[in-house]
């Protein structure tokens, strides 16, 4: 349990020492950003969940996750507290950290609304847990990858909101690498388990942009 909280002692050191070196507003967004998508995956998810049953493409799916960590959040807290990519940084445009707070809170907004709906059934990796069910309800009734619309959306406030030209869309790159990679198995993987309870889901709902009308 004292473990989950590590990561908020050192955000709390690394926004010490971003607000002394600069940049106060967009700093402090992304730094409320980071913390925000953190707490909502922490309180959301199960310490226990139900064992996994069938994993798919372990190793491709570590490496992946780790590139998203290291894009998402060990290049912006080290541009944040130390100088190492100031050499890349750049003053934002009018508008751009505001743009980019409200499409961190688009997605904390969807990010919030999809770890809900998932529940224990969430994996960082392409797994079935026992007794998996599909989820069609809720936000998933809008579109089939909440989730990775939540996440797109957060690394695009990043992109915003850090203004150095190699952190800034670090985050971006290395998801949209892992999204282009791992939707078609994922969906093979679902399609697998679920047949045309699968098929029926895909046909009426969309992947990524939601559905308007219920
Ligand atoms: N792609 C989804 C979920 C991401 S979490 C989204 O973007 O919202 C990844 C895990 O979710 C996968 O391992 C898969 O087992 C599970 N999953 C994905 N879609 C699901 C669904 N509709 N119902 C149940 N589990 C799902």
């Amino acid at each position: 349990m004292i473990g989950k909280f590590i990561p908020y002692t050192i955000l709390a050191v690394v926004t010490g020492a971003a607000l002394w070196r600069d940049a106060p507003y967009a700093t402090l967004s992304l730094v409320m950003l980071m913390m925000a998508w953190y707490t909502i995956r922490m309180m959301l998810t199960s310490d226990a969940p139900p064992d996994v049953r069938e994993e798919r493409d372990a190793k491709r799916e570590r490496l992946l996750t780790s590139a998203v960590g290291v894009g998402m959040i060990f290049v912006p807290l080290i541009t944040l507290g130390t100088p190492v990519f100031d050499s890349a940084a750049y003053s934002p445009l009018p508008g751009q950290v505001l743009l980019g707070g409200l499409t961190g809170l688009a997605g904390l907004y969807v990010f919030w609304r999809s770890h809900a709906d998932l529940g224990q059934l969430w994996s960082a990796h392409l797994e079935l847990r026992e007794g998996h069910t599909l989820v069609t309800s809720g936000i998933y009734s809008r579109m089939r990858h909440p989730m990775y619309t939540a996440i797109f959306l957060i690394v695009t406030a990043q992109a915003l909101l850090l203004t150095n030209w190699f952190a800034g869309p670090a985050g971006l790159v290395v998801f949209t690498l892992l999204y282009a990679l791992r939707i078609g198995p994922e969906e093979r993987m679902l399609a697998d388990q679920f047949g045309p309870e699968w098929e029926a889901y895909a046909r009426r709902t969309p992947r990524l942009l939601p559905r308007l009308r219920a």
